[in-house]
């Protein structure tokens, strides 16, 4: 956690002195001084590169980033985590063939304007796969219209762009995924509660509905599937990114309970040992992944390793905040709400796409020998 702490100051300074004294529930309910903290510490351009006036942090220094930024505040840490994966699939476009030589001036934006970006995907069908898009785009003078709503969508209330998945009239008279930027005050664009549940209500994660909203032709992109895989290069990118950045946001989260629990100094040296060991094993697989993605070579192969690590993460982080919690005990659970805040929190890596469940036949597939799909 130190060298997390280090890099969140060096790539972020100010963003951790800011919120360091602002108690646990403000900085977890809606409104709070996280996400202002955030822009003003520059952390809107963490990941664009520095020719394009950005910070251009690899991948290691992001999870570290990211990692700080999930012990100082969960829901900045999800919030963040979205605007990250939205700017990396943005950076991913600048370097790709499929560039159309807008994205490079939108990431520019991004930095300068330190503008927060949204990504919408989830539309509230439960069990919906992540890249099944029932928002609608129709052609129109111009570029698209796009009817449908987003849910749950985190900085709904603060974001200034949305990359938004819809479902695009295709070439053969069917339907393909297409996925739009839009300018978050674009006309058409209105903002409905949904997150009613008190744990992550910092990230703002509310319904986004979208009515008629024109969306030029150039901001709309067409990912190109590679076969066996329903994802394109960019998707896999985009994917690797995302695990990264969610993996590490609820490691921090689980450290600070576990951090806790051995300043406390109770229990045997045992159980504080297992928390220590169940904690490094979440950063150093999560680490391992950002290695992955500073080396460059991201395909369908990396995008397995990353989400195998993100599942056993997902153990670990449980196993870590129950040990953690009880050995805080039950006078700490009753007199803060932050550890029974910090063990919710320790569940929700399990509510990110693509759910284990989902994800079981295809991992074992590739086990096998076939290419990754992800459902
Ligand atoms: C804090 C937070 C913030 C979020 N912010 C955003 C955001 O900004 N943008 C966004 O797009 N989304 C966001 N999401 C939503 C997220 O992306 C998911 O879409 C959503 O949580 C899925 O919920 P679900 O109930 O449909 O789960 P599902 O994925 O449907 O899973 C429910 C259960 O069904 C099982 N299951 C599902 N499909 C299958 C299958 N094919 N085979 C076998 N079992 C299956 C799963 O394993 C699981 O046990 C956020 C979620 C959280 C927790």
């Amino acid at each position: 956690m130190d060298r997390a702490r280090e890099a969140c100051e060096e790539l972020l300074p100010g963003l951790a002195p800011a919120l360091a004294d602002v108690p646990l529930p403000e900085l977890e309910s809606p409104g709070g001084p996280g996400l202002d903290a955030f822009r003003k510490s520059g952390g809107p351009g963490l990941l664009v590169p520095a020719a394009y006036g950005g910070a251009g942090a690899g991948a290691l220094r992001v999870a570290r980033v990211t990692r700080a930024i999930g012990a100082l505040s969960p829901s900045l840490g999800v919030a963040t985590a979205m605007h990250n994966f939205s700017v990396a699939s943005l950076v991913a476009l600048v370097a790709s063939a499929d560039a159309s030589g807008l994205e490079w001036m939108l990431i520019e934006g991004i930095a300068r304007d330190r503008l927060l970006v949204a990504s919408a995907f989830a539309e509230g069908r439960a069990g919906a796969g992540t890249l099944d898009a029932a928002v609608s785009a129709r052609a129109a003078e111009g570029g698209y219209l796009v009817n449908g709503s987003k849910k749950p969508c985190s900085l709904s209330r603060s974001m200034n762009l949305i990359t938004a998945s819809v479902s695009l009239p295709g070439a053969d008279g069917g339907r393909e995924l297409g996925v739009a930027l839009v300018p978050a005050d674009s006309p058409g664009i209105t903002r409905r509660p949904f997150w009613n549940a008190p744990f992550l209500a910092g990230a703002e994660s509310d319904e986004v509905v979208l009515e008629d909203v024109l969306v030029p032709e150039e901001l709309m992109l067409r990912p190109q599937v590679e076969l066996g895989t329903g994802l394109d290069t960019l998707q896999t990118v985009g994917f690797v990114w995302f695990e990264l950045l969610v993996s590490s946001v609820y490691t921090g989260a689980v450290a600070r309970l576990a951090e806790s629990a051995l300043d406390a100094g109770r229990g045997s040296a045992t159980d504080r040992a297992a928390v220590v060991t169940s904690v490094e094993a979440a950063i150093a697989l999560t680490e391992n992944a950002a290695r992955i993605v500073d080396e460059g070579q991201v395909g369908n192969d990396e995008l397995a390793t990353v989400l195998t690590a993100r599942y056993a993460v997902q153990e670990l982080l449980v196993t870590a905040a129950d040990r953690a919690a009880e050995l805080l005990g039950g006078l700490a659970f009753a007199t803060s709400v932050d550890t029974g805040h910090l063990l919710a929190v320790s569940r929700a890596l399990a509510f990110h796409p693509p759910s284990r469940g989902a994800m079981a036949d295809s991992l074992l597939e590739h086990h096998a020998g076939a290419p990754l799909r992800v459902v």
